[in-house]
């Protein structure tokens, strides 16, 4: 298998019911972690960068990663550009050769959403790179905006005004999901879900997909949900596997003593989530 598009994934993830998991790489560890995942239960992933980890590592050597490991990869893999905060760091994107953008300007007034997604969506589409884009605001994490707040949710009529207008791919919508940990579990208004995924038939994306129970994961896949995209459960598994080998009477430093065992439960961890994802349990 080899890199691929996102549309060609998330196309096929909506009409059979199941949803791809996309997950925040940021280094070697972690594209080998996710895309291992994939291959040790034979389905699709997305490996997606934001704004922070391009930042933190460099778009072009995240790139030259994912592409080497994907390359050799036994799925299909899509290399996506997470939460792209603008139209210049998406063209950047896909200079360095991801197959998927997405243009987050959904704290914009709907009709510069709407003109800046397009202009991406044509650039994107012109060089065969699918497009996510976003209408209400999934908050936590790099928005400052509240979550699950009533102004922030995906209304609708205006979701499908702009799949209409801006020709996006993928639709990533706020129903009272949010970036990070939830302080209690989050309510999601699948009414509202279920009112989106009627007017607009891209697949839709579930933002926030840390710490969302099962049950209400597959309902929402039952109501269009083709993508969820999960980062922080993911890196803190990292973390405080870290932090438990450290703490081992025996342990000494050295690289495979330090790094396989977080590896190794990021791995399992993104196993499980794919598993669920694609209703294999
Ligand atoms: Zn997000």
């Amino acid at each position: 298998m080899s890199l691929c598009d996102m549309n060609s994934l998330l196309v096929a993830a909506r009409q059979d019911g199941y949803a791809v998991g996309a997950f925040t790489v940021w280094d070697m560890e972690s594209v080998q972690a996710v895309i291992g995942a994939a291959e040790s239960v034979q389905a699709p992933v997305i490996a997606q960068v934001g704004p922070w980890e391009a930042d933190f590592a460099g778009m072009e050597l995240l790139a030259e990663i994912v592409k080497h490991v994907a390359l050799r990869a036994s799925v299909p893999v899509a290399f996506h550009l997470d939460h792209g905060e603008s139209f210049e760091r998406a063209m950047q994107a896909i200079h360095c050769g991801f197959t998927s953008v997405m243009i987050d300007a959904s704290n914009l007034p709907f009709e510069e959403n709407v003109a800046v997604t397009r202009e991406v969506a044509k650039c994107a589409h012109a060089a065969g790179v699918s497009v996510e884009g976003e209408i209400g605001i999934v908050g936590g994490g790099i928005h400052s905006a509240e979550s699950g707040g009533e102004l922030a949710m995906t209304d609708p009529e205006e979701a499908a005004r702009f799949a209409a207008e801006t020709g996006v791919d993928a639709l990533a919508v706020a129903i009272g999901n949010a970036h990070g940990f939830y302080k209690a579990p989050p309510k999601l208004d699948f009414a509202r879900l279920s009112r989106v995924a009627e007017r607009v038939s891209i697949p839709l994306v579930l933002h926030g997909g840390t710490g969302i129970p099962d049950d209400a994961i597959r309902e929402a896949i039952k109501h269009g949900v083709a993508k969820i995209n999960v980062c922080t459960e993911f890196v803190a598994a990292f973390g405080r596997a870290f932090q438990e080998v450290q703490s081992q009477p025996d342990f000494a430093y050295n690289v495979p003593s330090l790094f396989s065992e977080p590896r190794r439960r990021a791995m399992e961890l993104i196993g499980e989530k794919i598993k669920l994802f694609s209703g294999k349990r």
